[in-house]
């Protein structure tokens, strides 16, 4: 999954972009389906690596996951922060927008996610999405 998320990468929308994030998702079936992010020059509109693979996985007849795999390469400017994502710094992480998604898809399984956060060099951290959202709304059931 990691080395499918790497792959991704290359795919990024413009192909130019700064900051580059990709996903690759497990499904409940067995499959992965990779996805980057596509940018637009208005910002807001850009559609994140992680929800690429959550739709391209759902268009494919396979919208539940059981893994996401995530890396990040480049840097943007943000309006409250720097975002820099390369070997030297964090393992990429998930936004808010994105864990939301996920843990939406984890009630609608009813099993918990495994979110792996990854660098390009492929080294990686596990979470589950229970843990990155600890005060999910809405307030909904477990998984
Ligand atoms: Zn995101």
């Amino acid at each position: 999954m990691v080395k499918a998320a790497i792959r991704a990468l290359d795919t990024c929308y413009p192909p130019d972009a700064r900051l580059r994030y990709a996903a690759a998702v497990l499904t409940d079936k067995g499959n992965i389906f990779s996805a980057s992010n596509y940018g637009s020059d208005t910002a807001s509109l850009l559609l994140h690596g992680e929800q690429m693979a959550l739709a391209h996985a759902a268009m494919h007849g396979e919208p539940s996951i059981v893994a996401i795999a995530i890396v990040g390469k480049g840097n943007a400017q943000l309006s409250i922060t720097n975002v820099a994502v390369d070997e030297k710094n964090s393992h990429a992480h998930p936004c808010g927008i994105c864990r939301q998604l996920i843990w939406e898809n984890a009630v609608r399984s009813g099993r918990d996610i495994t979110v792996i956060m990854a660098k390009p060099n492929g080294s990686y951290i596990t979470k589950s999405i229970n843990d990155l959202m600890p005060d999910p709304w809405p307030e909904r059931r477990r998984t």
